[in-house]
């Protein structure tokens, strides 16, 4: 059975529906991906590297990543720490503003729990994903570690997976983030960036321009997302571009590019051409964003799926 793990922190959304009324979920890019990538391909063992607290929301969260058949051994409770948590209003334009509560969650401490014997045991995967977002939730001491670990999978053959995912607000500056994501780049087999992810950090305002800037890392895939205009992917120096069909009723994007990246992952994990990955990834990320919030309604992402099937 092939496996992926998928580091990083999920937290608790809660979403204005009316002056007085709050809908609770569960968000966040690692697990959004793991989520779409399982529920697209239940053969890959799917695991969420995270660390929660010992709390009432952090069990509905662990419950709700094993209802959704994420693999949770990886999943740690710390003694004294809580989930980080978002706020999401829409106003009368359809303008969405966001409030955080994270800088002092349970995912910031996932470092720790990660002991060389459990490292041992990632280093049997086939894929390690973390992100932009995930780089800036670990805590700055734990960073030294962390790539030692990152080192460690990449020399036992673990294909190590990058979304650069840019937030930021998670970050000090900007050469903080550019010297954490020059490591990142350094190490990945695979990358998924996104146009505008990139722009303001190396000033490339095109597909073209993220490409070259990535030229001097020897990155074996490399995809880039750029909305509805198109995916490029860059393969043993073959490069492709592939188009994508727009969607007409777009109702929220959050989570298009995490979508895209688990069903992309899936399905090279399942040994489809990066063609037939993209236009899957593309599938997924299309249906996910004519539904309001990150996670869409399991059986409307799957009939869109079995439309799909390439
Ligand atoms: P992110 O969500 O990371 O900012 P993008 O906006 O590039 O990433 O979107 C990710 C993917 O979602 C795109 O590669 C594309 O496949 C799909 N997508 C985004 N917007 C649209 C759209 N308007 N119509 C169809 N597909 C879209």
């Amino acid at each position: 059975m092939k496996n992926i793990y998928f580091l990083g922190e999920c937290m608790v959304e809660l979403r204005a529906m009316s002056e007085a009324t709050l809908h609770q979920s569960f968000a966040g890019d690692v697990y959004n991906s793991a989520v779409y990538l399982k529920r697209s391909f239940a053969q890959i063992s799917t695991s969420v590297v995270t660390a929660l607290g010992q709390d009432n929301l952090s069990k509905k969260m662990l419950e709700r990543f094993k209802s959704e058949q994420l693999d949770t051994q990886f999943v740690f409770a710390h003694d004294t720490k809580v989930p980080g948590m978002y706020y999401i209003e829409t106003d009368e334009h359809g303008e969405r503003s966001f409030i955080y509560w994270r800088s002092d969650a349970a995912a910031k401490k996932i470092v720790d729990f990660l002991t060389p014997d459990l490292v041992e045991q990632l280093s049997q995967g086939d894929m390690f994903f973390f992100s932009g977002i995930s780089l800036a939730v670990i805590e700055e001491g734990a960073r030294e570690r962390f790539w030692q670990i990152v080192t460690q999978l990449k020399n036992a053959g673990v294909k190590i997976v990058f979304d650069p995912n840019y937030r930021a607000r998670l970050w000090k500056n900007t050469e903080e983030t550019k010297a954490q994501y020059h490591l990142a780049f350094s190490v990945a087999d695979i990358t998924l960036p996104g146009v505008e992810d990139l722009a303001t950090l190396y000033n490339v305002h095109s597909v073209d321009a993220v490409i070259e800037y990535l030229q001097k890392y020897k990155i074996e895939e490399i995809v880039v997302k750029n909305g509805p205009a198109s995916v490029v992917t860059k393969h043993d120096n073959t490069l492709q571009s592939h188009t994508i069909i727009p969607v007409k009723n777009v109702v929220d994007t959050t989570s298009a590019g995490d979508a895209f990246n688990g069903v992309y992952l899936g399905a090279r994990l399942s040994g489809l051409t990066i063609e037939n990955a993209v236009q899957l990834a593309a599938k997924a990320a299309g249906a996910v964003i004519q539904q309001p919030g990150a996670i869409v309604p399991k059986d409307i992402f799957q009939l869109a799926m079995a439309e799909a099937a390439i």
